[in-house]
């Protein structure tokens, strides 16, 4: 017999089971010739609100997580897209 993972009562949190911070996984992904790991998500600890959540891990190192308020999050998807256009020009 299985039992099914609870689900949380936060509505977009991807999280099962007991925690104490929800977390929306958005992308996770290789980059740069498969050294980094990269992930961004969004996250909320208990009564706070949400912010997001940039993380970055070579295969050796120990994951750097920079968290960014909405308004940051959204001043570096708008820079990451301005030089991703400029380097495919
Ligand atoms: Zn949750």
């Amino acid at each position: 017999m299985t039992t099914e993972p609870e689900e949380c009562a936060v509505k977009w949190c991807n999280e099962t089971g007991e925690h104490s911070v929800h977390r929306l996984y958005l992308t996770s992904l290789c980059a740069w010739r498969g050294s980094w790991l990269l992930g961004v998500n969004t996250v909320q600890a208990n009564h706070d609100t949400p912010h997001v959540e940039l993380t970055a891990s070579t295969k050796q190192g120990r994951p750097a997580i920079v968290p960014l308020d909405p308004a940051e999050a959204k001043t570096v998807g708008r820079a990451l897209i301005e030089a991703a256009s400029r380097a495919t020009r």
